[in-house]
């Protein structure tokens, strides 16, 4: 319609690079995330909360790099952090464990104190993917349960039943496990079971049957970072879960310091077994955290290292009685020291954000409610969506099933060319960059597009 027209004549440079682009990756881009129709508007510069297109246009940003941005771009401490982390140390990299991990995991500890031990990874897929493979040694059952809608990276235990298809998906109350990806063996809807979220009878009712074979339940607490579990349902999940023998993950890749710096453990007051966290733990930069209890962590330690320590790990005799985990980039040096420096901020910051986001989301009802259209602004901390729905209620990925997305991208295309930036039909993040002056320019372009809808 018109916004595309519009779209199109504010951002010609983003099309010719996207050309250029898929040239050398597939799509033109290196996520299939990253892509929308028509093309992708490129971006070339960040700065605090803004960022800067290849045509010079300026928006606010709210996508922040799906939620990593809690700081916004280029903040002055984290980027002196790493800087004085690569120059004083010399090299980049040891190879070895060192200062920063230890100074970091003790951060991480205070803040969560279900870890009482922990390993870094270089993303929360890989955070998610040893949680996994912790709680599948460490309970020797070879099958996981995961929430229909619930993201945790991208590999194939997981990618099952993120988006299906209505048609596909079966029954509310028991959903199928269906693939997200071409080229998954069929085995990975077979060891993966599905779970409605917000529904404890039928989770229970799932998890008794399969209790012999799961391992574990994953959970994202606030599904998709807007649709939060109720109270009454995290108190079930952690107590069925603890009664069948089941651990429970907390995967708080995404509100790992967007309810709280303590996550949505905090919120819930609720001990997980395992949790990953992951995106702003790293203000930025790539990095991922699994931990837990000692006890399953323990599966981990390395048989030379149990010699040492001669602790719990004595009866270990061969390779397959210790988990195997690794990675050369795992604890990279100039990525705790951005974390640490994010941590840093945002003990003094934390709360200001959630305010901006309330804030944002309160000016946000009021123009929608003045105009007759039924929206909800749904989230916690400073993470929200909009569902352009009359449903009341929206609970789980059936709810949102019933939202009114062409509405919603017409909306985020007019935005786009109001300078207000989120990829469309994504949820919103806000940065300690964001303060009042965001807030209103964002009111008036909402103000502005909601008079012309
Ligand atoms: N888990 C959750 C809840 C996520 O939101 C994401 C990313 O969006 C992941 C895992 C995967 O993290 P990454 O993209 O860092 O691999």
């Amino acid at each position: 319609g018109m916004e595309i027209k519009r779209f199109a004549e504010k951002t010609p440079k983003s099309l010719d690079f996207y050309k250029e682009a898929s040239k050398v990756m597939p799509g033109g881009s290196t996520a299939n995330i990253k892509f929308y129709a028509p093309y992708p508007i490129i971006m070339e510069k960040g700065k605090g909360s803004h960022l800067y297109d290849l045509d010079g246009n300026e928006y606010i940003d709210y996508l922040l790099s799906y939620g990593a941005l809690i700081l916004g771009h280029g903040h002055p401490r984290v980027l002196q952090a790493v800087q004085e982390q690569l120059y004083e140390s010399g090299t980049y990299l040891f190879g070895t464990p060192h200062r920063l991990e230890v100074e970091m995991g003790k951060k991480i500890q205070q803040l969560y104190p279900s870890i009482e031990l922990l390993r870094y990874t270089n993303s929360g897929t890989e955070a998610t993917l040893l949680a996994i493979r912790l709680a599948c040694a460490f309970t020797g059952k070879n099958k996981i349960a995961k929430f229909e809608g619930h993201y945790h990276g991208g590999y194939d235990q997981v990618l099952v039943s993120v988006n299906p298809s209505v048609v596909e998906a079966g029954h509310p109350q028991h959903p199928n496990s269906i693939a997200e990806s071409k080229g998954m063996d069929e085995y990975h809807e077979e060891h993966t079971i599905i779970l409605p979220f917000n529904d404890l009878d039928a989770t229970s009712e799932i998890l008794r049957k399969r209790k012999d074979e799961v391992a574990a339940v994953i959970v994202e607490p606030i599904q998709s970072g807007f649709i939060p579990a109720t109270q009454s349902f995290m108190d079930g999940l952690r107590e069925v879960t603890d009664e069948l023998g089941i651990l429970l993950i907390f995967d708080e890749v995404k509100t790992c310091f967007r309810l709280g710096l303590g996550g949505a453990q905090e919120y819930y007051n609720i001990k997980p077994d395992l949790s990953t966290l992951g995106k702003a733990v790293g203000g930025g930069y790539p990095i991922g955290i699994t931990g837990g209890k000692k006890e399953i962590m323990d599966v981990s330690i390395p048989k030379a290292a149990s010699d040492v320590f001669d602790n719990s790990q004595s009866k270990i005799s061969s390779a397959k009685d210790v988990l195997f985990h690794s990675g050369t980039y795992n604890g990279h040096p100039s990525i705790l020291a951005a974390g640490l420096a994010t941590i840093d901020v945002l003990e003094e910051e934390i709360d200001r954000i959630n305010g901006i986001a309330g804030q944002l989301k309160k000016g946000i009802s009021k123009l929608f409610l003045q105009r007759g259209i039924a929206v909800q602004t749904l989230g916690l901390g400073s993470m929200f969506n909009l569902i352009f729905t009359e449903k009341d209620q929206i609970l789980n990925y059936r709810d949102l099933q019933h939202a009114d997305y062409s509405l919603r991208k017409e909306f985020d295309f007019q935005l786009l060319n109001e300078g207000i930036y989120t990829k469309p039909l994504n949820r919103y993040s806000i940065s300690s960059a964001h303060g009042q002056k965001e807030v209103d320019r964002t009111l008036e372009a909402y103000d502005k597009v909601l008079g012309s809808l």
